[in-house]
């Protein structure tokens, strides 16, 4: 039985107040909810003012990336041990925004899921093709390789702290979520692959969540589909209201 997972990704949005503000109210609409494991991943600069908020809830405290290695001569990075200390269990890894925007690969993707692993942080790797691709039907090859070259030498042990995030980039803060049986096929075919790479059991234990637009009136429909476990939430999540909401469907259709 896998447990839904539903996860916030505040992006580079919020004050320290707003932030504040906001983990307050999710604490108390849905900081005893024990059927979803929740997270929320706010900008670096606040992690410490929404932890101290969330401290006593469910809710888990997450950041939306890491550098590889620890400590060094890394202007502006942050580690993943920095991470730890800042009271983090969640870091989000291969979001296509720092794939597309910032031009990450999938080795330091790699890097960077390796790296968080060892310090012992759990890991939201994000997979997904662009508009062209799918147009192009290489949605499948596409996701192969982001998960081969992310995963690449990952043990099993390693991977029960890895969620996987199905998120379509063209889904991504557009308002056109992929439909319920598209996720499903992605999902299933991500599914498919652990299996030949990691085995039966991985492939039924791993979480794979959908990603791209997710609002309380879409989540039902996604969140009913077998190999939907959960979701990455980005625009919704900065509303209290709806991620509360969003938190509670995956509690009742799971
Ligand atoms: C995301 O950034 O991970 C995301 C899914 O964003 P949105 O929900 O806004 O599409």
């Amino acid at each position: 039985m896998r447990k839904p997972f539903v996860a916030g990704n505040w992006k580079m949005n919020t004050t320290a107040a707003s932030a504040e503000c906001l983990a307050e109210a999710l604490v108390q609409k849905i900081g005893h909810q024990e059927k979803v494991e929740v997270a929320v991943c706010p900008p670096f600069p606040y992690l410490f003012r929404v932890g101290a908020k969330l401290a006593g809830s469910r809710i888990a405290l997450g950041a939306q990336n890491c550098h590889p290695d620890n400590r060094g001569a890394f202007t502006g990075e942050v580690s993943p041990m920095m991470l730890v200390d800042a009271g983090c269990k969640w870091v989000i890894v291969g979001h296509s925004e720092r794939r597309h925007l910032l031009g990450e690969k999938d080795d330091f993707i790699h890097r960077k899921l390796v790296g968080a692993l060892l310090a012992n942080l759990h890991v939201i790797l994000c997979v997904g093709e662009t508009l062209d691709q799918r147009r192009s039907n290489q949605t499948e090859i596409v996701v192969e390789t982001q998960l081969a070259g992310s995963l690449e030498s990952i043990s099993s042990d390693q991977l029960a702290r890895v969620v996987i995030a199905y998120e379509p980039v063209w889904a991504i803060g557009t308002g056109q979520n992929a439909t319920p049986d598209q996720a499903e096929k992605v999902h299933q075919f991500i599914r498919g692959w652990l299996d030949g790479q990691f085995g039966e059991t991985c492939a039924t234990t791993t979480r794979i969540v959908y990603g791209g637009s997710v609002n309380s009136g879409n989540a039902a429909g996604l969140l009913q589909q077998p190999n939907v476990d959960g979701a990455l939430v980005g625009g919704a999540s900065l509303n209290a209201d709806e991620f509360a909401a969003i938190v509670n469907i995956a509690a009742s259709v799971k």
